[in-house]
């Protein structure tokens, strides 16, 4: 197999087997019990914050482990939010093309009075720091923008929207789940106040991630019980996946620039040749996307097809667009850069990792190239598009 699906999740590395495994097997004791044993895996828990906390330039107390990114999305909100209504402040800003972790909290939100504004992604995928800066309010409590968007890999200017909301005194969340580990993130210097990240989206295991909240943002508990994690997410704590979790942060930190260098190679060819489809075009900015991120619309073919055709070929990948209920609805990523929907149909996200060879790249562009060319020649939208019928959009 060919896996080129790594936004969606990525294999665990074998440091981080390695450490769940060692935990699980050799310090499984319970990190609130006083004895030796338990004082074991405390150690375990608070070296691995030490750990996580300093890739990304935090103090090990400002990090709360949790059980992924979704549940870091749905804390960090929810607690600006809360600290916002006690000032009297129920206006958040975002955008339209966060995942869904933040959009649907967001909504929940709405129905319980907050206004939200959410922001334009442009065609090129990008927030424009301006725009942040002209939506602030008086009575704005909140700025959520994701470091690096999931479908479509564009990196979010996030260093200048953290100056414009440290300056004005808001609160500055960012979904940094397709970031962290990929390309450099540091909450001191792009003056973050809340941070999420996942595991298993830097080769540690499903399940796992950590909010970073800065000293003195106080955060609002969703799961409530016993003291762990200072007293803000209770119960106890996956001590093996937290430890994967920290081995591979340090390990795919240790090696980001190396392997940036080389994904970013690869894809930017992936890139290139797929452009030579007609009809075809790449979403999000060419230069400002993660390294390995490549999507693609092309024009009179459906995305569920091209996988499934992908997948007959040994390809896993993805596609904007997501299955519910038997009807389809286009991405509401690909939407917001302005993609209509006929379009936003014939979606491909190939996410490569690290370990992928030149052969495999050329395989890929080989196979792309000749499934695009055969769900046309069976598409009666290609024929009405070739024939005049219907115009081209690309
Ligand atoms: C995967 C992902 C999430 C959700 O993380 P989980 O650990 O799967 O809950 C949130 N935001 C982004 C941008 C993601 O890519």
């Amino acid at each position: 197999m060919i896996y080129a699906d790594n936004a969606a999740t990525t294999k665990m590395s074998p440091a981080a087997v390695r450490a769940m495994i060692s935990v699980a097997e050799e310090c499984w004791g319970n990190p609130s019990s006083l004895y030796e044993h338990g004082q074991r895996a405390k150690d375990v828990l608070e070296a691995a914050r030490k750990d996580v906390a300093a890739v990304i330039g935090a103090d090990a107390k400002e990090i709360l482990f949790t059980s992924g990114g979704s549940e870091a999305d749905n804390q960090a909100i929810r607690s600006a939010a809360a600290l916002g209504a006690k000032a009297g402040k129920k206006h958040i800003i975002s955008t339209a093309f966060e995942h869904h972790a933040v959009l649907h909290t967001l909504e929940r939100l709405k129905q319980e009075g907050y206004e939200v504004t959410l922001l334009d992604v442009h065609e090129n995928g990008i927030v424009r720091p301006e725009e942040v800066e002209a939506a602030l309010r008086e009575d704005t409590c909140l700025v959520s923008i994701m470091y690096a968007n999931n479908e479509i890999g564009t990196i979010q200017p996030i260093r200048e929207i953290g100056a414009i909301c440290r300056a004005r005194n808001v609160l500055f969340h960012t979904d940094a789940v397709q970031a962290v580990g990929h390309i450099p993130v540091n909450v001191a210097e792009d003056c973050v106040d809340l941070l999420s990240a996942s595991a298993h989206k830097f080769h540690g295991p499903k399940g796992v991630g950590f909010l970073y909240a800065r000293k003195g943002v106080r955060l609002t508990n969703l799961i409530e019980g016993g003291a762990q994690e200072r007293g803000r997410r209770a119960g106890t704590e996956n001590v093996p996946g937290i430890a994967a979790m920290a081995a591979a942060l340090k390990e795919a930190d240790g090696a980001r620039e190396a392997n940036a260098a080389r994904l970013t190679a690869v894809r930017d060819r992936l890139i290139a040749e797929l452009k030579t489809i007609p009809h075809s075009a790449l979403n999000g900015d060419a230069e400002r996307r993660l390294p390995g991120n490549v999507n693609f619309c092309f024009e009179g073919i459906e995305g569920e097809s091209l996988l499934l055709l992908l997948d007959d070929k040994g390809i896993a990948a993805s596609s904007g667009s997501a299955c519910t209920s038997g009807s389809l609805d286009p991405s509401h990523v690909l939407l917001a850069i302005g993609r209509v929907h006929d379009v936003a149909h014939g979606s491909l996200r190939l996410s490569i990792g690290e370990d992928i060879t030149d052969e495999q790249a050329e395989t890929i562009v080989r196979s792309v190239k000749e499934v695009v060319e055969y769900l046309r020649g069976i598409s009666p939208i290609w024929r009405d598009l070739t024939s005049g019928k219907k115009k081209f959009i690309l």
